[in-house]
């Protein structure tokens, strides 16, 4: 197969139609998942905790009332989730050093060995905080969670991974070398993930190039991650510049993930993020996945799809098979 390098995805984002990326794209996933199968899961996410001292420009978590969600409510999350048909849990918060250790453990322990769900959980950015925090090498940290039933880590908190970037989004997050070596870790520990980039501030296509370009490197390591996310910034808070991100870069953007991920197999489109229309279309464009059903709030499932029998109607309505996958392929 043949490997695009940076400079030449930098000029076929600058310079090609989307209608150009997306047919080629799209012979590119039918030749890795031939022409009917489009995939999807069914998850439940669990915020633990909205408190957080890293504070992203981006993130509307410090709008809200602090909470850490007691164990007993996310077991009846989780079971509730279970009854519409989720058999994973992704779990996620903040940065929040008030919450011990064996909190995590002991919910984990028991979302998988006795209700028996994949648990995918923590982002780069909590891992290495919670490490730093309990005074234990990042390995040590990631057998333990692992062996009370982890599965897997998603790749979130990488937005866009340049050092200008990161100086507006999130100073005080992971560098792109720090983000870079959690992950290797994650993968090297046996917790494979998914790894995105989220577009619509004020980065440049030298810099969307750019970090593409990183999560290419160490997945030509480690082989960790299953999938990509190509996704773009939901108006959250008034301290963070977004812009509009028309419908052609969008597709645009999927269709240069699937071309340049040569070694990653699965692009997922975001139907909640970017809603029914679009996320047709970008099956057509090089993504295989519509991620999960969303079980979550009601505001966010009027966009996505908010049942098992929803997700296969779109699936078919869009021309293809659903297929039902695990949270880890
Ligand atoms: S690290 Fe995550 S939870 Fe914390 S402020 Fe940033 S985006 Fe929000």
């Amino acid at each position: 197969m043949e490997i695009l390098s940076a400079k030449d995805a930098l000029k076929l984002w600058k310079n090609a139609s989307w209608g150009e990326l997306a047919a080629e794209a799209h012979k590119r996933r039918v030749e890795i998942h031939g022409k009917k199968n489009v995939s999807y899961t069914v998850f439940r996410i669990i915020n633990y905790t909205n408190v957080c001292k890293i504070a992203c420009s981006f993130c509307s978590f410090k709008n809200t009332k602090p909470y850490t969600l007691p164990k007993k409510e996310i077991i009846s999350t989780a079971l509730a989730a279970k009854k519409q048909g989720a058999d994973a849990i992704f779990f996620q918060g903040g940065v929040n050093p008030a919450i011990p250790l064996d909190y995590y453990i002991e919910i984990i322990n028991t979302l998988s060995k006795k209700l028996k769900f994949k648990v995918r959980g923590f982002s780069p950015v909590e891992l290495f905080h919670i490490a730093k925090n309990n005074k234990m090498p990042l390995p040590e940290l990631l057998q333990k969670l692992k062996k009370a039933g982890l599965s897997s880590v998603p790749g979130a908190g990488a937005e866009i991974m340049t050092s200008r970037m990161r100086k507006i989004l999130a100073p005080n997050k992971l560098s792109a070398k720090d983000w870079m070596s959690v992950m290797e870790e994650c993968h090297k520990a046996g917790l494979p993930g998914s790894a995105n980039v989220v577009i619509g501030s004020s980065e440049t296509p030298e810099e969307i190039i750019e970090h593409l370009n990183y999560v290419r490197e160490v997945q030509n390591k480690t082989e960790g991650f299953q999938s990509f996310i190509p996704w773009v910034f939901q108006p959250q808070t008034k301290n963070f510049p977004i812009r509009h991100v028309r419908s052609e870069e969008y597709i645009k953007l999927v269709a240069l993930c699937r071309l340049f991920f040569h070694n990653i197999p699965n692009i997922e489109v975001s139907v909640l993020g970017m809603g029914k229309v679009l996320g047709e279309l970008a099956l057509y464009a090089g993504a295989n996945d519509i991620s999960s059903v969303v079980l979550e709030e009601r505001v966010m499932r009027s966009q996505g799809v908010g049942s098992i029998e929803e997700a296969e109607e779109f699936i078919k309505n869009a021309g293809f098979k659903p297929v039902r996958r695990g949270v880890n392929y």
